[in-house]
């Protein structure tokens, strides 16, 4: 089948799942994660170190140059679409782009959303339902503002609460997404989960991965969900669900509270047999799978010719390489992480 769906500029026609992507597994991809900036105004120790070096400005693709990666990648079959970071609200005019993808909504895409830590959630959150968008992750690890502060070194626990009433009042549907942290938030659980089910929000816990270096010992903060799980089933009914969203979490819902409770294991319960996306950063490079360290240049062809033909190949070729699964071991050794990347570079 062969249908139009559209043109971009001067570039040649798109064309609806012309060649759906389906990698050497068998898994078709769907969804495609965009990390927009590398760039934040938090600094989660997890997540980053202090002093970050990030990419050169000149260095990032520009917004158009993204909507047009992103069209290519729905003419391919992909569904969904995730923007995130570093912070995407950070990213300088970024709401060009969520306009421009939100069009795309119900013609190719079934879903455009984001992932935020809300700092700027409260100015943007009547434009991004504006634009199309309906259901949003937020990540808040702790409902402690001292706490809050000791964690993202630099956020403001205030402010994401605006944020969360600003969305929750434009009409956006939000899941909290926590890392599980040992000796930090585990003890706080609870009351996450009451917080959020009390707001009518999911809450999704992860288990921290070993991606770039940081100060703190990633080996001290992991805490195993099955801990963290029995520890709940102690003072709440778990019930398993069916319940998926299109990505690895495992859904539970939670008697006392009606609310839902997903699980993300990539340390524990490897998730890779049902993956179906893959992550683009804000210079073009594709990574076919979080946990592994290969990657296309899909830049070089987007920049080559405004001949959609060349980057369609490119994206195909890179899917032919999209891996089993990841292999997240931190090298105790050397005390290295795995993924020598941030989180922030690919978004998570
Ligand atoms: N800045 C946005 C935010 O915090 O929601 C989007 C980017 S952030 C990298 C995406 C998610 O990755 C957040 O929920 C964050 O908690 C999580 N994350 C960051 N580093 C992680 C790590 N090493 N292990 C597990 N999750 C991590
Ligand atoms: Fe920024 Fe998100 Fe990483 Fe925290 S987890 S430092 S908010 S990118």
């Amino acid at each position: 089948m062969n249908t139009r769906v559209g043109t971009i500029g001067n570039a040649a026609p798109l064309t609806a799942n012309a060649h759906p992507m389906i990698d050497p597994f068998g898994r078709a991809v769907t969804y495609l994660r965009v990390s927009v900036t590398d760039r934040c105004d938090f600094r989660c120790t997890y997540c980053m170190a202090e002093n970050m070096t990030f990419l050169p400005k000149k260095d990032l693709l520009t917004l158009e140059e993204l909507d047009r990666l992103c069209s290519a990648f729905i003419a391919k079959g992909v569904k969904k679409i995730r923007l995130t970071g570093g912070e995407p609200l950070v990213r300088k005019n970024i709401m060009y782009l969520v306009r421009r993808l939100g069009e795309k909504v119900g013609s190719g895409l079934d879903e455009l959303t984001l992932t935020t830590n809300g700092s700027q959630l409260s100015r943007h959150a009547e434009e991004l339902y504006d634009c199309g968008v309906r259901r949003i992750n937020i990540s808040l690890d702790t409902l402690d503002p001292d706490k809050f502060r000791k964690i993202t070194r630099w956020g403001d626990f205030a402010k994401v609460m605006e944020g969360i009433d600003a969305a929750q009042k434009a009409g956006i549907r939000i899941k909290l997404n926590a890392v599980a942290l040992k000796g930090f938030n585990d003890a706080e659980m609870p009351d996450l989960l009451r917080f959020a089910h009390g707001r009518g929000m999911d809450l999704t816990v992860i288990e921290t991965m070993p991606m770039g270096e940081i100060e703190e010992d990633r080996t001290d903060q992991y805490l195993p969900l099955s801990e963290l799980r029995a520890d709940l089933e102690r003072r709440f009914t778990l019930v398993d669900i069916d319940y998926q969203t299109g990505g690895p979490a495992r859904y539970v819902r939670v008697a006392e509270t009606g609310g839902r409770l997903g699980f993300i294991t990539p340390m524990t319960h490897n998730f890779c047999e049902s993956c179906n996306r893959v992550r683009l950063t804000c210079t073009g490079t594709l990574y076919m799978c979080l946990g592994q360290n290969d990657a296309a240049d899909l830049r070089a062809a987007l920049r080559a010719t405004e001949d959609n033909a060349l980057l369609h190949a490119a994206i195909d070729e890179a899917i032919t390489r999209k891996p089993k699964g990841h292999d997240f071991i931190i090298d105790r050794t050397h005390n290295r992480p795995a993924v020598a990347r941030h989180m922030s570079v690919t978004g998570g």
